[in-house]
């Protein structure tokens, strides 16, 4: 990993239990173009606001708690900076931690965005789980698990990798059942 590359971002949590499964740190990366109406983090959207930390300083910090069951990328759009992104989280997979990953683009598009840029390709070989898609208002649903609107996906990627078709993730069992 290229220790000082340069990450453009809002924030982070150190330790989070609604971004993703098992105790996680959260990278929110600054910069954003879908402007989804009701957007949880309006702040996240302008490409030149935030401030820059170096990988090495994100990694560092992630070290510092061994119970971290691995990293999110949210935001703003990680996909924007996915070139920047993928040396972190080939070390946190070295530690043996996973990776998720939070989109607006939907799967179907990144398929398409991979074919030309090599930096989202690694990204997304390097991501275990991978909720795509924009936030939409009209079908926000705070019961939700991990994703904010209905439209949105929690997917498998490992084994939509392994299988050669988008596979869920088990947790939207849950999710997709039917409101009693
Ligand atoms: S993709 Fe996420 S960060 Fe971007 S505008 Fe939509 S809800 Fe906000």
């Amino acid at each position: 990993m290229r220790r000082n590359t340069m990450i453009r971002i809002c924030g982070v949590v150190r330790e989070s239990i609604v971004d993703g499964p098992g105790l996680r740190f959260v990278l929110f990366t600054q910069g954003c173009p879908h402007h989804c109406p009701g957007c949880h983090n309006p702040e996240s959207h302008d490409l030149d606001g935030g401030y820059e930390v170096t990988a090495e300083k994100v990694l560092e910090e992630f070290k510092k708690n061994p119970l971290l069951k691995g990293i999110t990328l949210s935001g703003g759009d990680p996909i924007l900076q996915a070139g920047e992104l993928v040396g972190i989280c080939r070390e946190v997979h070295a530690m043996g931690k996973d990776v998720m990953t939070y989109t607006g683009y939907t799967y179907e598009e990144l398929m398409e965005m991979q074919k030309t840029d090599e930096g989202i390709r690694q990204l997304l070989e390097e991501t275990d789980t991978l909720v795509d898609g924009r936030f939409i208002l009209a079908q926000r649903d705070l019961t939700l698990i991990y994703k904010g609107s209905r439209n949105q996906r929690i997917i498998d990627m490992n084994r939509t990798r392994a299988e050669g078709k988008l596979v869920l993730d088990p947790v939207e069992e849950e999710n997709l059942r039917p409101e009693e």
